[in-house]
């Protein structure tokens, strides 16, 4: 049916409703997808300050039989909502210890670090720490090489009860970076008690870089208390020379974005990183 944007009430009713009923189909289709495989990981990489690949950052992508590929941006949220997120994180758990079992194999890239995604609701799960655990031990993964990225939100709901999965799960030797850093509630005080290894700035302060040169990047700020908290710092986003070059100044040494890579099908990460781009 053909929808009409006008000032009438009850066609905007309609559009509510067409809304909602989108959303529930969407929702029944995630579910399906998440069972049936439609789901894959693409990787994007990592890289140092000599532009060797180091590890990646595994993104979820779904590609849906009539409608092609459905952005993240667009279900995760919905996933979030619904709780299909629980399952849909302990799928990306699952393949993602399988990809490191198998690069552990592979004397060409058994030195790569994964990074994986973990919801606030999935970390939260009770059962959390048990789930990583057998997934590392399913795949025979070395724990050491995988990282979860959390974010802030993480960190106002049970603190304590963060640190100490956290602290559990690295002593196991899995590492924590703090995702999209800076655009949350970020507490100083969370953040000394946290035991993380690396921060990430988010794209918006790496975007900022080019466009805003006479103030104090926020970047440098970021940067500047990662080395005085003792942490690694990851700028993503960065898609230009100029950027990276800025960022290099401001004492940064890990880099992910469009400039060295995008995210690609894991069978097309490997060769990549073989062919390296520092060459
Ligand atoms: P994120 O974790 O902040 O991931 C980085 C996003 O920035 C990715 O978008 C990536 O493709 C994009 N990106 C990387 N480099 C550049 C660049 O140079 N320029 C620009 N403009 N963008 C860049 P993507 O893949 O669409 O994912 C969006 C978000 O969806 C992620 O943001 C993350 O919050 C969520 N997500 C993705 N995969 C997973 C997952 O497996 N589990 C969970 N819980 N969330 C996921
Ligand atoms: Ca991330
Ligand atoms: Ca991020
Ligand atoms: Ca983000």
């Amino acid at each position: 049916a053909k929808r009409h944007r006008d000032g009438d009430p009850q066609r905007f009713h309609q559009a509510q409703e067409d809304e909602l009923e989108e959303r529930l189909t969407l929702e029944g289709e995630l579910r399906r997808a998440i069972y049936n495989h439609e789901l894959c990981l693409h990787l994007q990489p990592q890289v140092d300050e000599q532009r060797r690949v180091i590890g990646a950052e595994a993104l979820v992508r779904w590609s849906h039989p009539e409608r092609g590929n459905i952005s993240p941006g667009r279900f995760i949220p919905l996933a979030e909502e619904t709780g299909l997120i629980l399952p849909l994180g302990l799928w990306v758990l699952k393949e993602g210890c399988r990809i490191l079992g198998e690069w552990c194999q592979d004397p060409g890239y058994h030195h790569l670090k994964l990074s994986l995604n973990v919801s606030v609701r999935q970390f939260q799960q009770p059962n959390f720490v048990d789930q990583v655990l057998a997934s590392i031990e399913q795949y025979a993964a070395p724990a050491e090489r995988l990282t979860l990225e959390l974010t802030e939100s993480l960190f106002l709901n049970d603190p304590e009860g963060t640190v100490q999965k956290m602290t559990e799960l690295r002593k196991k030797g899995i590492r924590f970076a703090l995702d999209d850093f800076g655009t949350g509630y970020s507490s100083l005080a969370y953040l000394k008690a946290l035991p993380l290894d690396t921060l990430k700035i988010d794209i918006a302060f790496v975007r900022d870089l080019t466009l805003n040169m006479q103030a104090t990047p926020i970047a440098g700020t970021i940067i500047a208390l990662a080395e005085s908290l003792g942490l690694a710092v990851i700028a993503e986003g960065v898609e230009t020379e100029d950027q990276r070059e800025v960022l290099a100044h401001l004492g940064c040494s890990t880099y992910q974005g469009f400039l060295f890579g995008r995210p690609v099908p894991v069978e097309s990460f490997l060769p990549e990183v073989l062919t390296d781009t520092s060459a």
